[in-house]
């Protein structure tokens, strides 16, 4: 693997080298309108030497959901894409944390107007890999706010499905935040109710109760929200998906975000009223700590969690 990128992405049934893998310019614009994604996290195990992914087949699931949702043509099932995704991880020799992102959208240009057509789309789907060191126990925190922004709704653009075009949404409250001097916003749903971040599920502490909203609220089906409150749960934390107003992120004990890339990120304040005493709570850091032990494929318990890949084993210096 070369400093910049991997050797190889997969691209439409071929694992091919990176720099052949070019599409024309004509092709850009509207055919990624509803271009579908998925984010995918692998963890490196140091004492076993295999890079475990994390959840791959919810992963994948969804990965087809959005492509139906979105009036795709499916043409890979879920244990091709599962056996693709290995076969990449070893070609690009991975041996440490590494991003996973597939990418499905409409191929031969057009894109936009060929979703009205009665006949699922013809479709493309890239998958590329790329370091992303964990930063969970690292604790790093992030201070909040409440968003100008609402977050897109069902009826509008439904975020239930990761479609790359919600992501301007997030974009455009994420740019607001961190020009007001925050490091990320949080946003409410047209009902004026706590929906989730730009990029990640929120959830609260209030007397020991752990509350997130529900699925209804205008928030992504999250994995890694899913993979939580099952942890809490077998950790005895009491869970509740339900409304949360705003001013409910004002008094809670402890508040962090939650998702792939976020994995679990303390929230300190918002809008700038301390969360708690302004720093990670107990709740979040017991759950941050089961959850590092389970994507790492530490905790056997949640085996059925990680799919190892079958790591290369590392060439020894002469
Ligand atoms: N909400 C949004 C808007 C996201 O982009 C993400 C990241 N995929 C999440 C929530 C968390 O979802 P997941 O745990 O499946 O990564």
């Amino acid at each position: 693997m070369s400093a910049s990128h991997p050797r190889y992405l997969w691209w439409n049934g071929k694992r091919v080298a990176w720099e052949g893998a070019t599409v024309h310019v004509t092709q850009l614009g509207w055919a990624t309108v509803p271009a579908i994604f998925e984010g995918i996290m692998s963890y490196w195990n140091d004492a076993q030497e295999e890079l475990f992914v994390f959840r791959l087949d919810a992963h994948l699931q969804r990965f087809l959901r959005s492509q139906k949702m979105m009036r795709m043509a499916r043409d890979y099932s879920v244990a091709q894409l599962t056996e693709v995704i290995a076969d990449l991880l070893r070609a690009n020799e991975c041996r440490q944390d590494t991003y996973v992102y597939p990418l499905a959208f409409l191929g031969g240009g057009g894109g936009f107007r060929r979703l009205s057509s009665t006949e699922p789309a013809a479709t493309e789907i890239t998958i590329t890999t790329r370091p992303s060191p964990s930063h969970l126990l690292q604790r790093e925190w992030k201070h909040a706010c409440i968003s100008s922004w609402t977050r897109i709704s069902d009826n509008v653009m439904p975020p239930r499905v990761k479609n790359l075009s919600n992501y301007r949404n997030s974009q455009l409250a994420s740019a607001e935040a961190s020009m007001n001097g925050y490091d990320t916003p949080i946003l409410l749903n047209a009902q004026g109710k706590v929906a989730e971040g730009p990029g990640a599920c929120i959830m609260m502490v209030r007397d020991g109760q752990l509350i997130t909203p529900g699925v209804t609220e205008s928030i992504l089906e999250s994995i890694t929200r899913a993979s939580l409150i099952e942890l809490a749960r077998d950790l005895d934390i009491e869970v509740v998906e339900r409304t949360i107003d705003r001013t409910e992120l004002y008094i809670a004990d402890e508040v962090f975000f939650c998702g792939t890339a976020a994995e679990v990120t303390p929230i300190v304040s918002v809008d700038r009223y301390p969360v708690g005493d302004g720093e990670q709570g107990p709740i979040t850091s017991r759950l941050e700590r089961a959850f590092h032990d389970a994507v790492r494929g530490k905790d056997r318990r949640y085996a059925r969690w990680v799919t190892p890949v079958g790591a290369p084993k590392a060439v020894p210096a002469d």
